[in-house]
């Protein structure tokens, strides 16, 4: 899983695989000479060449290979053996190697079925249809899932079917708008937009019976390029399975939030009947369906003509449908799930630093896909396996990391970031020590790299992306900053630099940075090589679909191992931790402002924000005086390290959010009603949005302490 992302056209760089082959490759990045955080950078450069000399394209390739020779979901054999697959690499590469079991809550599919009926009793579909197109190799596979999501409810039920756009809050309103009534009835909606938990919440809300999701041409298909196998993009019987669960209220095993799901775990420490009427997961259906199937329910549905931006891709004109009479279409829905408490395996792999073994710098991937996963997670671990290669390298010629760096490849993140949240919740209090989380996903789906990264690590990222070589020449920096000017002139090998920077996201949720960030305070970064991808979690997300479109030689994969890799070791062996507050207090100064700004827009402006943007600004004055000590980079380096760590630690609230207290971060949470895009100051700007002063005067009031928390963690370094 990650963030559904709208995705730049890249025509320009559809030739380069050809022309490489014929030219020299692009001479690599000059060596930094000065690089904050270390006193002096001379060694470091020596190592970091050492390092960016290892990860090969050809063994990525090998790794993506084996890893998606198979389906393999959470907790099945084939996810096992990919278990074992990165345990021996890990070991391999001189790591101290261990297998970790968690016992969780997952459901697998035992019966979906989708019927269709107009007013006449005339059967519309019948389905869901086996995803196929001609000639892939992998889709005629008995072990590969049929489309479900995970967290759905079991049940039977018939009802009329509305159209619901994207399921998003305001598409739920316009309907409400509309006095179109969705109690019992059931929902078609489209992927996009939000996260597919979300649709179902809001569904579920407003008394719907089942929600069928699926995928518009016009968002992943044809209306984008060409389909799979002429082209990227989802094919007609393309579905895309994924999780509903609730994970903008926690995230992990459903049973165990904020505890860790070990095999010892007591049942009666487990929560009861989280599926159930009072649980707080999904209670309702829902199935993921392809457009071939959704179209003729889509097509049969009359009623009110859908509003402006409603109107999909398919040829015919969408409409709202009919609760009654001659435009009714009724939907046939049964899904029973097994729900199981099912076995699942992270790989933890440690190098024990020289100089501070307690600090932690945690590098992590996901390994468990829905069907064979070449792009979601696999191009992940194969990059992430290279980069184990890079640093077994320097370990065999005797080099140790000051800082422990810790290697994670974690199962089950498609059913909602289980492996990664049971770890973090069992390592909570080790990882309040750890100085930086680095996690990757979708490493490469094509050619236009990206990242999103606390504010302290923006700049961070960007300079590690200025010592790796891009595939296309250059820097993968230079390359990320002309793609991001969306520059229409073919890359040219040395790229003219440009005052501007590239702009680094902000962390939301989808992929398992969540339980490091947002449940415990670590700095986080999440970085990924995009490009048109159409076939995500579908069968069609394979070896052979992946050479033919995202990277047939490797390239990115290469590229993604040395930019992970170099991230670890920056960190790990850093004088001085390389964090910027002082862009991090500016952010959290023009979060305040703009959401100052939206309160007065919506008659609060009663709120007295004052307090918050005082304590913003002595935060920056607190950041100032620690960034001269940074780059001084002498004087009591542990005290000024721990205090650089801690005031992360510092925007955690022991509450959490209101309704949510799992999600602890008081600056980034994943929004209730987005799940994967960040909202900033969740807590304040969830409560202006419900138009509630109270609870945002509340949430303010939380939100300065915090403040005054990461102020007093930074003068802690003077
Ligand atoms: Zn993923």
């Amino acid at each position: 899983m990650t963030a559904f992302k709208s995705i730049a056209p890249l025509f320009l760089f559809a030739i380069l695989p050809f022309s490489l082959s014929a030219q020299s490759p692009a001479p690599p990045p000059s060596p930094a000479t000065s690089v904050f955080g270390y006193a002096d950078f001379s060694t470091q450069a020596k190592l970091e060449e050492k390092f960016l000399s290892v990860p090969s394209a050809r063994l990525a390739g090998q790794h993506l290979k084996i890893l998606t020779a198979e389906p393999h979901m959470a907790a099945t054999p084939e996810d096992h053996k990919t278990a074992e697959y990165v345990a021996q690499k890990f070991r391999a590469a001189g790591l101290d190697t261990q297998i970790v079991p968690y016992r969780v809550l997952l459901n697998q599919p035992k019966v979906v079925r989708v019927e269709a009926y107009d007013a006449s009793g005339k059967q519309l579909m019948s389905g869901p249809t086996r995803e196929h197109v001609d000639g892939d190799p992998g889709q005629d596979n008995p072990r590969v899932v049929m489309p479900f999501n995970g967290s759905s409810g079991s049940g039977d039920v018939t009802a009329e079917a509305v159209y619901a756009n994207y399921g998003r809050l305001e598409d739920f309103n316009q309907l409400a708008a509309q006095h179109i009534d969705l109690h019992g009835k059931i929902v078609i909606a489209r992927y996009g937009s939000n996260f597919r938990g979300v649709k179902v919440y809001l569904a579920e809300q407003r008394g719907a019976l089942g929600v069928l999701l699926y995928s518009d041409p016009q968002d992943d298909g044809y209306y984008k390029g060409d389909a799979y196998p002429m082209g990227p993009w989802r094919p007609e019987t393309g579905v895309q399975r994924g999780s509903v669960q609730y994970l903008f209220k926690y995230s992990g095993d459903p049973e165990t939030p904020g505890v860790a799901s070990t095999l010892d775990l007591p049942d009666s420490a487990r929560l009861k009947n989280v599926t159930g009427p009072n649980g707080d997961q999904p209670k309702i259906i829902s199935i993921p369906i392809s457009y071939h199937d959704a179209s003729p329910i889509l097509q049969a549905l009359k009623g009110p003509g859908v509003p402006q931006g409603w109107q999909g891709a398919l040829p015919f004109r969408y409409h709202l449908g009919q609760t009654s009479g001659p435009g009714a279409v009724r939907v046939h829905l049964v899904s029973v799930q097994d729900y199981q408490r099912r076995i699942i395996w992270d790989v933890i792999g440690k190098i024990k630093g020289s100089q501070y073994p307690d600090d932690w710098v945690v590098v992590g991937n996901h390994r468990d896909a829905w069907v064979y996963g070449a792009v979601d997670p696999s191009s992940g671990t194969a990059s992430m396996l290279e980069s184990v290669h890079g640093i077994g390298a320097l370990l065999e010629q005797g080099w140790r990391p000051k800082r422990t760096i810790v290697f994670c490849s974690w199962d089950a993140e498609e059913q909602g970031l289980v492996g990664s949240t049971e770890w973090v919740e069992q390592h909570a209090q080790e990882l309040d020590r750890a100085v930086a989380y680095f996690n990757v996903d979708i490493a490469v789906a094509g050619t236009d790299f990206s990242a999103s990264a606390v504010p302290s690590l923006k700049e961070f990222v960007r300079g590690v992306t200025r010592a790796v070589p891009s595939p296309l020449g250059g820097t993968v920096y230079q390359q990320w900053r002309l793609t991001h000017a969306g520059d229409s002139e073919p890359p040219a090998a040395n790229p003219k630099p440009s005052t501007e920077e590239v702009s680094v996201g902000d962390l939301g949720s989808g992929s398992d940075f969540t339980p490091f960030l947002q449940h415990i305070g670590v700095p986080s970064t999440d970085i990924s090589s995009d490009g048109p991808y159409g076939v995500y979690h579908s069968t069609f997300d394979d070896y052979a679909w992946f050479t033919m479109n995202a990277d047939p030689h490797f390239l990115y994969l290469q590229q993604m191992a040395r930019v992970l890799g170099l991230e670890a070791l920056r960190m790990a062996d850093a004088d001085v931790l390389p964090f910027d507050y002082v862009t991090y207090a500016r952010e959290i100064s023009a979060y305040i402002d703009a959401a100052k700004k939206k309160a007065q827009d919506a008659g609060l402006g009663a709120l007295d924000f004052a307090p918050a943007q005082a304590a913003a600004g002595r935060m920056a004055n607190a950041a100032r005086k620690v960034q001269s000590l940074q780059s001084a980079a002498n004087g009591n380096l542990p005290r000024l390290n721990l205090a650089l760590r801690q005031t992360e630690t510092a925007f955690i609230a022991d509450a959490g959010l209101p309704n949510r207290p799992w999600y602890r971060h008081t600056i980034y949470a994943p929004g209730e009603f987005t799940g994967y895009s960040a909202v900033v100051i969740p807590g304040v700007n969830e409560a202006v949005d419900a138009h509630n002063p109270d609870l945002a005067a509340a949430q303010l009031i939380v939100l300065t302490q915090a403040l005054d928390r990461a102020t007093r963690a930074l003068d802690s370094a003077n």
